[in-house]
């Protein structure tokens, strides 16, 4: 079957990179895990093996009928032919692990999405485009540092794992992949998702321009010295706590 282009398909054939993903999974059989794309199931017959409880979430309707014939015999799995991007895990008490080798086309909004929803998540663990791995755990000052780096920093603790050439896949991307996990922090910072999210949009919006330019229309410069921070600093140089607390004083004054 050809590998679609639309749907991110680059099936991981490299059994060294797979042992090393699931190793960093560490499936255990009281987990309840979560792989998005399972694909042909590289990943999921050793994750199946551990006997978690395995929920597998693949939109390509092709794929439902290879992935029902090696794993719909084992009561631990099972199958969704769903769009991951409409996944809601709010529903559910137990906190799930969500995996996989996610499709890069739509890593960011999957991102986002499982941000929404990391109450009922308690690690992630994902291969993705490298660069965004090292946008997720960028540092303030440093030309990676954004928005993904802000809004993951702020529920998860993010650990960068192994590099992954484009030879371990079938396509080749034609990019480098990175493993990493994202471990839900316990007590984040008590601040409203979407204030936080709209307000880093807007401070990132024009990475030139001073904070004070970007955020004009919705915080004064009292209220960033109040954070601590320089009114002609820019968004890049903002630590997370300085981003959160900016967002309780927004949170505060509407
Ligand atoms: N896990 C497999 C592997 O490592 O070989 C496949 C990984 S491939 C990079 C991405 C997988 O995600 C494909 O199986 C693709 O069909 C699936 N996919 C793409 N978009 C999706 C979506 N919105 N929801 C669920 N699965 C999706």
């Amino acid at each position: 079957m050809k590998a679609k282009k639309s749907l991110g398909q680059n099936f991981l054939h490299d059994e060294g990179v797979i042992h090393n993903i699931v190793k960093i999974i560490n499936p255990k059989p009281t987990d309840q895990i979560i792989e998005i794309g399972p694909g042909h199931g590289a990943i999921t017959q050793y994750l199946q093996a551990s006997g978690a409880a395995l929920h597998l979430i693949e939109l390509d309707q092709d794929l439902i009928p290879i992935l029902q014939q090696k794993f719909d015999h084992f009561k631990n799995v099972t199958i969704h032919h769903k769009d991951a991007l409409k996944l809601e895990l709010d529903t559910v008490n137990d906190p799930y692990k969500v995996v996989g080798n996610l499709p890069y086309n739509i890593s960011s909004p999957l991102l986002i999405s499982f941000l929404y929803q990391s109450p009922q998540i308690e690690q992630m663990i994902f291969m993705l485009q490298k660069e965004v791995v090292q946008r997720i755990c960028a540092e303030p000052g440093s030309k990676l540092f954004g928005r993904l780096s802000v809004m993951l920093q702020h529920r998860f603790d993010c650990v960068a794992h192994l590099s992954i050439a484009p030879e371990a896949f079938n396509p080749r991307p034609k990019v480098d992949s990175q493993i990493i996990q994202l471990t839900t922090k316990v007590n984040p910072t008590d601040v409203k998702l979407p204030v936080l999210e709209s307000l880093v949009k807007q401070a990132f919006a024009m990475r030139r321009k001073t904070i004070r330019n970007n955020l004009k229309k919705v915080i004064s410069v009292e209220q960033l010295e109040a954070a601590g921070i320089d009114p002609s600093q820019r968004a890049e140089t903002i630590s997370l706590g300085q981003f959160e607390k900016l967002a309780l004083l927004v949170e505060q004054s509407v």
